[in-house]
């Protein structure tokens, strides 16, 4: 039940059921596709004329194309199926971490067209900039066959204004109130759209239209990796706040003298879990500490702290299993503050998930309140999916397929 707002809201017009169900049928091609017209008939509950109309318009608009031709039933036409046009449209991601920066070129379904490639990230903006667009312009050159490009996501390890294009605080990399959109767009000639990458993780799994990917329902995301970014989906839709910072669970504190957090304060849930916070633990120094101590720690990731873990490195598994048990105990938080019907975690953290779930699980029990808030599913989101940089290919794809806005 949504509320209208008597002073700001849209009239139906004429053309409004069109608009809906022209948004109804792209989308159902989209989650069935290939299909036919009579598929597409049967899956609204329409007349055959009526689809029929709605493709006409979804294909003089190319956002959809005939493909190949199926076989027919009985004596009817044999059916030509429909399909998304995602020829020669390309979708750049862009996912910005404290440590790396990573790129991907996927079409317009977010299907991964070349390989993710990496460079260190340079926190003076400006020089990020440039970097970015000369290497995307690169492989923009280098995959030529992909076609014009639609736009470039980015996914943010902070608090951003999609409005403004603005990243307003960026913790783990010490930025307040720095412009990215807007010189990346006219730098690379392509719209460009900025969101936090915990939002961003939520809007790619909102839009994910692999079948063992369940998207009904209340859900959070949670991506563990320099920081602790979550995305919170309320009916639908992203949930933003009033200045789209809504959902920084990784701030909220596990205790009030705990270790320093990126933020500054102590004792967030970031300062216990991240990538960093568990690195630190197993070498014993200071989160604050931005120095590499040696060599070995300056290269060494989570990804080689699980592989010790996994080799019987004991103390490599207690520093796992501690980020593991607080994990757990952030995530009861989430779940007695906003009920969802599952989460999704994603980071390198989940590579070691095998050894970590009970110990997750037993620390979120613990701490929820009923016994169906212990029992909420958690969906590990396998690094090798990139969460983010499909969150980020999403910001600029999942726009083409949002329901209008009505009242
Ligand atoms: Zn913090």
């Amino acid at each position: 039940m949504r509320k209208i707002n008597p002073h700001d809201f849209k009239v139906a017009r004429r053309g409004t059921s069109r608009e809906i169900n022209r948004q109804i049928a792209l989308n159902l091609i989209r989650a069935h596709q290939p299909v036919s017209r009579a598929d597409l008939a049967r899956l609204m509950n329409v007349r055959r004329g009526v689809a029929s109309l709605l493709v006409s318009e979804l294909l003089e608009e190319k956002l959809i194309f005939e493909g190949a031709v199926g076989e027919a039933v009985g004596r009817g036409r044999r059916p030509t199926f429909l399909y998304i046009d995602s020829r020669q449209r390309c979708v750049v991601g862009v996912d910005i971490r404290a440590s790396r920066t990573y790129i991907l070129v996927t079409d317009l379904m977010g299907r991964q067209l070349g390989v993710v490639s990496s460079f260190q990230t340079n926190r003076d903006v400006e020089v990020l900039i440039q970097e970015l667009a000369r290497r995307i312009k690169q492989i923009l050159t280098d995959y030529k066959e992909v076609g014009a490009c639609e736009g470039v996501g980015v996914a943010v390890p902070g608090m951003v204004d999609p409005a403004r294009g603005r990243v307003v605080h960026a913790p783990t990399l010490s930025w307040r109130d720095v412009t990215l959109r807007d010189p990346l767009a006219v730098a690379l000639g392509i719209p460009v759209h900025i969101e936090n990458s915990g939002k961003a993780c939520a809007l790619a799994q909102l839009w994910a239209t692999r079948s063992d990917v369940v998207a009904s329902g209340n859900s959070v995301f949670v991506s563990v990796s320099d920081g602790v970014g979550v995305g919170i989906v309320v009916n639908g839709e992203l949930l933003r706040g009033r200045h789209n910072t809504a959902g920084e669970f990784g701030h909220v504190p596990l205790s009030i003298d705990g270790p320093k957090c990126s933020c500054g304060a102590t004792g967030c849930w970031e300062a216990y879990i991240s990538n960093l916070a568990t690195l630190s633990r197993y070498f014993g120094r200071e989160l604050s500490d931005p120095r590499p101590r040696d060599t070995e720690t300056a290269s060494f990731s989570v990804e080689d702290l699980i592989a010790r873990a996994r080799a019987g490195d004991a103390k490599a598994l207690a520093a796992i299993n501690s980020t593991a048990r607080y994990l757990g105990l952030g995530l009861a938080s989430i779940i007695n503050a906003l009920d969802p019907a599952r989460i999704f975690i994603g980071g390198e953290i989940t590579t070691a998930w095998s050894l970590i779930e009970p110990i997750v699980r037993r620390a979120l029990r613990e701490r929820t309140l009923t016994e169906f808030g212990g029992a909420t599913e958690v969906h590990v989101v396998p690094a090798e999916d990139h969460p983010r940089l499909r969150g980020a290919v999403a910001l600029v794809a999942a726009p083409a397929f949002a329901a209008p806005m009505v009242a």
